[in-house]
């Protein structure tokens, strides 16, 4: 076994503290990387304070990493050591159900394994990248493109990317159309990045007026303030297709209002308690739909780790020590993250 160094919370209240866990020795389908940097993700939040219902403790959260391969098992093809690497929201599927024959692991019908809190429907706890080192069959493990400098910029993408990524995609967004991406976060601002290089017409919505000037660098052509209605009014029945990215219960009747008429509003962000209910006139009469989307397939996480390489897409980030972890989940709650916090695991060894 293999020890690693690493942050846990031990339940919903404790907060995130050293804690110390053990990966297996790679097997012969195996890759162990070394992770040099992990992205704070709103959903590590959700699941080491317990708002979601299934939060196995002790929780080790993590799962946008990104680090160099130093170990591959006999049978692996695409790593060798020193290679750079990436692990993203799952490290399994079970590979034979309709979703993953589709190469749509995260619908697998018997659980995808979750790279943090264990398989989706029951079993062992797993252990995000919160921590040294982690052990991924190569199936798994996803390969970077971009310059080793812009490394602590891609870790984003394994799932603020790639949750944005997959839904622009499935509906079609790019030339002709327009977009709204509903707030600045983490997830909104890879939503705002990757939208503007598909080339579609991007409208921002933020509760931040402070955010605007930021919403157009990153690539906005539009930005409207959700909290004026008369901002909010005026795009009524002009969006084609809204991606929701909020992590708090909130209207959703005043997004659908501003689709045409077959639009959609796709829901990503996952709050731990119910909308309110969409008015049932505000569907009916337009055709307009309510839609969901979960992460990425990992053929499509890689498609989208290229596309951002060659667009030159990276994650605007805050970098910082892991003993900063608990200051970093109230300041996601406060909206204060400019625009994803991306933990530098070296700050670990002296944790
Ligand atoms: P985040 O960085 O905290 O961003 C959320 C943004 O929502 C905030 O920056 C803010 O933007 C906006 N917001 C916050 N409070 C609001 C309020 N009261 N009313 C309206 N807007 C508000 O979080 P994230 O990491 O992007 O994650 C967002 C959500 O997606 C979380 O629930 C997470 O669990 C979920 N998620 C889902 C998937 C999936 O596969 N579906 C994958 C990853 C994450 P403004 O300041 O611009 O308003
Ligand atoms: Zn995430």
């Amino acid at each position: 076994m293999i020890r690693s160094k690493a942050y846990a919370a031990q339940n919903k209240t404790s907060g995130l503290a050293p804690f110390e866990l053990y990966r297996r020795e790679p097997a012969a389908d195996d890759v162990q990387i070394e992770i040099l940097y992990c992205g704070v993700c709103h959903s590590d939040l959700h699941t080491a304070r317990g708002e979601w219902p299934n939060t196995l403790y002790p929780s080790v959260p993590g799962h946008e990493i990104v680090g160099r391969v130093c170990a591959v098992g006999s049978q692996v093809r695409r790593f060798k050591v020193g290679d750079l690497a990436g692990v993203g929201c799952m490290i399994d599927s079970c590979g034979h159900c309709h979703s993953c024959a589709e190469g749509e692991e995260q619908y697998c019908e018997n659980g995808f394994t979750g790279t943090y809190n264990g398989p989706v429907f029951g079993g062992e706890n797993t252990y995000g990248g919160y921590s040294q080192t982690i052990v991924v069959k190569e199936s798994f493990v996803l390969q970077i493109r971009h310059a080793a400098d812009d490394l602590a910029r891609v870790a984003p993408l394994l799932c603020a990317g790639i949750t944005t990524y997959s839904p622009l995609r499935h509906w079609r967004v790019g030339p002709g159309t327009t977009v709204g991406i509903v707030g600045l976060g983490g997830l909104g601002h890879m939503g705002v990045k990757i939208a503007h290089a598909l080339g579609a017409t991007v409208v921002l919505f933020t509760t931040s007026p402070g955010k605007i000037a930021d919403g157009r660098r990153l690539g906005a052509d539009e930005v409207c303030v959700s909290t004026d209605d008369a901002q909010m009014a005026a795009y009524a029945n002009r969006v084609d297709f809204i991606l929701d990215t909020v992590a708090v219960p909130h209207d959703l009747d005043a997004y659908l209002s501003l689709l045409k008429r077959d639009g959609t509003l796709a829901l990503v962000g996952a709050p731990a308690a119910p909308h309110p209910a969409g008015n049932v006139f505000n569907l009916i009469l337009k055709r307009r739909r309510i839609a969901g989307s979960l992460i990425g397939g990992i053929r499509e996480t890689q498609e989208m780790l290229d596309f951002c390489a060659e667009h030159r897409i990276v994650s605007d980030i805050e970098v910082i020590p892991i003993d900063y972890i608990n200051v970093a989940y109230d300041r996601m709650l406060n909206s204060d993250v400019k625009y994803r916090f991306v933990i530098d695991m070296a700050s670990l060894a002296d944790a």
